[in-house]
């Protein structure tokens, strides 16, 4: 699924982890948000609704909190928020050994930008981690004025298209294509359960919005001088509010994104002038700042651990991503914090990760420490790791975003072993998790990854992860009405099972064999 490490830490990711989480850089200093971070346990629940498989509307009010919170990016109140809400929680249903893993991460803010072009101002909205080097501290401006420069229309931004224009000293414009769509992943396809046939639906051609050319081409453009960029969200939906992965480069310059339909005014307006110009403006900071992963567990009779994840960081409101997949995390904390320790062969780790959006630092710390130094009591042998539980979001004719009920197109990337394979296919049909497809991870964890936030596969430890690709799930559309509450308890309980699964399986059989990464092959010490 991947052409490169998007959306996914992978191996180049696991190869950063000695370099790149904290160590060089003093810690920032204690602040108000770490105050709210660091509130005073929670005392165990015993209300009826904490034991158990919790109900829907209890699965969904815990995404309303979160979705409550404003944005929850690394570094800021809604983050602290929902790190304390889930240690709190944690801490109701009886966790163990409930606590923060942490990392400085990097914090990029964006205080000011705008776009004109032709003297006429254009809706715009930043380009995520664009005009900063990575892991180094700035404030960035355009200074007092922006950017005044010729704009130049390089198409798709292919090294070609770029050759044939000077793009040195210019703002450049072009169209970022999505690229890989449903169908796309058939090659990966283990099971598909899909008894309606929807597969044949034209919207199965769609491609997601987290795989795209950007990790292509966007370097390319700053290699050859251009000073800003501003990218045509070609393949969306009517809206400019696309908070875009990082894909692992290092953009030096300001960029913007602008609607499909705003793309082909600024091109009209071109058009009209000979030697066209824009004016760019962005000013903002890229600072370090303190990135909390929520972990808690529950032992079994053997420290042989299924470690179980998702991320609660957002960068909007964030029901679908991934409150969706924290609240998942504490359906399966509820209901095996409901049976006795003695009925559990293995222990469970929960954990969420505080870093999707801030170049994965807490999850990499969090594999070096767990999985790559075994540095914790816990022996990971297993990881299932829940996401985007969501409608499906398809484009319109007029290019307006509309919301289907069903659940949209999902895959279960694993890499299990025969008996667990099929677990999941008779518990796929059991729960009706229809549009769900168990995908073959075994080609991708020791290679490119996997493009989910399931950080264990690609260190080789078998993995199961739930991931969808709505077509809003980067855009602030993400909100409640987005998520897929009929499937909120049918996942739980899916996964519920699988585990269960997992626990009664020897821990040598749980995963088809995959080759770990050798300290040799990948750098580490
Ligand atoms: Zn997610």
């Amino acid at each position: 699924m991947p052409n490169t490490p998007i959306k996914t830490l992978g191996v180049a990711a696991l190869l950063c982890l000695s370099a790149c989480t904290s160590g060089n850089r003093s810690e920032p200093a204690e602040t108000g948000i770490d105050a709210i971070a660091n509130a005073a346990p929670c005392a165990r629940s015993t209300a009826p609704e904490a034991v158990g498989m919790p109900s829907e509307a209890r699965i969904f009010g815990w995404i309303e909190y979160f979705a409550s919170l404003g944005n929850r990016r690394t570094g800021t109140v809604g983050g602290a928020k929902a790190a304390a809400y889930m240690k709190c929680q944690f801490e109701s249903l009886g966790l163990q050994d409930v606590h923060y893993e942490t990392a400085t991460a990097m914090k990029w803010e964006v205080t000011r930008s705008s776009l004109a072009v032709a003297g006429q101002a254009i809706d715009s909205f930043p380009i995520a981690n664009t005009f900063v080097t990575r892991d180094k501290p700035s404030v960035f401006s355009t200074g007092p004025g922006g950017l005044n420069t010729e704009i130049v229309d390089i198409g798709l931004g292919t090294q070609p298209e770029i050759a044939l224009k000077n793009v040195k000293g210019k703002i450049v414009l072009f169209d970022l294509k999505f690229l890989v769509p449903t169908l796309g992943l058939a090659p990966l396809i283990e099971f598909f359960w899909d008894p309606g046939l929807t597969i044949l639906d034209p919207s199965s051609l769609t491609a997601n919005p987290f795989q795209t050319s950007a990790a292509s081409v966007l370097q390319g453009m700053v290699d050859a001088g251009a000073v800003g960029i501003v990218g045509v969200l070609a393949d969306y939906f009517d809206s400019n509010k696309y908070y875009n992965e990082r894909y692992h480069l290092d953009i030096t310059i300001p960029g913007v994104w602008v609607s499909p339909k705003d793309g082909q005014r600024i091109r009209d307006l071109m058009k009209a002038s000979a030697t066209p110009t824009a004016n760019l403006v962005m000013e903002g900071s890229y600072e370090p700042t303190i990135g909390r992963a929520v972990v808690g567990a529950l032992p079994g009779k053997s420290p042989d651990t299924i470690l179980v994840t998702s991320h609660h960081d957002a960068v909007w409101n964030g029901a679908v991503e991934d409150g969706s997949g924290a609240a998942s995390v504490l359906a399966q904390a509820q209901y095996f914090a409901s049976k006795p320790a003695e009925s559990r062969q293995k222990t469970l780790l929960f954990a969420t990760m505080d870093t999707h959006w801030a170049e994965y630092k807490v999850h990499q710390a969090f594999g070096k420490k767990y999985i790559i130094d075994k540095k914790t009591p816990y022996n990971i042998v297993g990881d299932v790791s829940i996401e985007h539980i969501g409608k499906q979001g398809i484009k319109d004719a007029d290019g307006k975003l509309q919301i289907v009920n069903q659940p949209e197109y999902r895959g279960i990337f694993e890499n299990l072993g025969p008996t667990l394979k099929l677990t999941m296919i008779n518990g796929l049909i059991k729960h009706d998790l229809r549009r769900t497809a168990l995908l073959d991870a075994s080609p991708l964890c020791g290679t490119v990854g996997i493009p989910t936030d399931a950080f264990s596969c690609a260190a080789g430890i078998p993995t199961a992860s739930l991931i969808s690709g709505p077509n809003y799930l980067y855009d602030a559309a993400d909100t409640l009405d987005k998520v897929d509450r009929d499937q909120l308890v049918p996942v739980a309980q899916f996964f519920a099972e699988l585990i269960e699964a997992m626990d009664a399986t020897p821990s040598a059989l749980i995963g088809v064999p995959v080759p770990p990464l050798s300290a040799a092959a990948s750098g580490l010490p």
